[in-house]
């Protein structure tokens, strides 16, 4: 094995979060800010399906909270309950301590005082820039003159100027998206739903667009109920993660809650730990719990449901590739052994495809390029290897 192959860049980050996510300078709520939005107990069925299983969560004044999941496991569901456009067939929806959902009520969409901001922004098109922003102060019957005011301020604080006679289709997507911004915050809303806002977008905008967002909702103090299926986006934006799965909510917590302890499998899977080896539990000698992969003994940590496993119980370890290290950096945790199967050059560092004596594979990151053939052996952190249940 030759070492140098087998070197991870050091300067690899340990989370997928990129650099351009924000900084938050302070947590935009905090728990003892008042309740804005409680969901209790939501379901609903489209026909014999149940799309959501009984979500429950509550977001506070000035909170952003985004909801992140894979296709189909509600997220756009839920989002369209809070706004008014479907209706649950259970539980109930409190926003300002107001009942604004159940199976028995519903206050319409347009009395609840939540703006949404859609993945296709659904600006008008034969309105101009000016028009369309200023919609929903007509539609409240504001007089000219204070329109013209908030217009103005919303324009300046989405660096909109010079362009308010145009039409959207005369608007790059990212302009399209800040007038759709724009256009919801001028009204103040209590509230503000964003559907996979930023979708529509290439990646340099998204990473561009999501930062400028989570900046002006925390100057502005706006609450944000969020819904993506992009994990940086919601690392980028949220105070909270609502981690959701087949209807259900698989973990509601911090970011970086969510990311050191992913209550699921699955979880762990969206938030990047995208490695997954099966094995054994056993505890060592100090009494510290591991598990017994095709790849080397591991010490981890045990983040699934339920008391901790016992030694011989089946269980499977999940880890990022980001997290490994070179035996020459000198950190403590697992030992791993792999054969390079093949490596990809991805800019600032190689990406290869590995496996393990018995054949299960797995992607590690190397500061140098990778032979296939090569035998490396890395090590894995303790709190880098997530275990659960199989
Ligand atoms: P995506 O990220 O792909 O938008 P999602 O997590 O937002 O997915 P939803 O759009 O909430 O998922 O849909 C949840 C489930 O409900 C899916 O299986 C979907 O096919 C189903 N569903 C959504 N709307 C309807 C509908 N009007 N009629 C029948 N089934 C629906």
């Amino acid at each position: 094995m030759s070492a140098v192959n087998a070197t991870l860049d050091k300067n690899t980050k340990s989370s997928p979060i990129d650099s351009q996510s924000v900084k938050k300078e302070q947590p935009s709520a905090t728990p003892a800010a008042p309740l804005l939005l409680d969901i209790k107990n939501v379901q609903k069925h489209y026909g014999k399906f149940q799309a959501l299983k009984g979500v429950s969560l509550d977001l506070r004044e000035g909170e952003i909270i985004s909801v992140l999941g894979p296709s189909g496991c509600g997220k756009s569901t839920l989002l369209q309950l809070v706004a008014g456009l479907a209706k649950p067939d259970g539980g109930e929806i409190v926003l300002s301590g107001q009942r604004i959902a159940s199976a028995s009520s519903m206050v319409p969409p347009e009395k609840r005082g939540v703006n949404m901001v859609f993945q296709d922004y659904a600006l008008w098109p034969h309105m101009s820039v000016f028009d369309n922003i200023a919609y929903g102060l007509k539609q409240k019957k504001m007089n000219r003159g204070a329109i013209r005011d908030k217009v103005g301020e919303a324009v300046d604080l989405l660096r909109l100027n010079g362009l308010e006679d145009r039409l959207p289709p005369q608007l790059s997507g990212g302009q399209q998206q800040r007038v759709a911004i724009a256009r919801a915050i001028v009204t103040e809303p209590r509230l503000m739903l964003l559907d996979e806002p930023l979708s529509n977008l290439d990646m340099r905008l998204r990473i561009e667009m999501r930062t400028e967002m989570a900046v002006l909702f925390r100057r502005l103090g706006i609450s944000v109920f969020h819904v993506t299926h992009d994990p940086e986006e919601a690392f980028a934006m949220a105070d909270r993660l609502l981690i959701m799965r087949e209807g259900e909510v698989d973990q509601f917590a911090t970011p970086e809650q969510c990311f050191s302890r992913p209550a699921s499998r699955e979880a762990a899977s969206l938030l990047g730990a995208i490695n997954r080896l099966e094995g054994e539990f056993a505890y060592t000698p100090g009494g510290e719990l591991a598990l017994r992969t095709p790849a080397g003994l591991v010490p981890g940590i045990y983040c699934g449901a339920g008391e901790a496993p016992q030694a011989g119980e089946r269980g499977e370890l999940r880890f990022r590739p980001e997290e490994l290290k070179t035996q020459s950096e000198s950190v403590e945790g697992g030992t791993l052994h792999f054969r390079i199967v093949h490596g990809t050059f991805e800019g600032t560092r190689w990406r290869s495809l590995a496996e393990t004596t018995s054949g299960d594979r797995a992607y590690l990151l190397h500061s140098a390029p990778v032979i296939p053939g090569e035998e490396v052996t890395l090590i894995l952190p303790r709190h880098a290897a997530l275990f659960y249940r199989v």
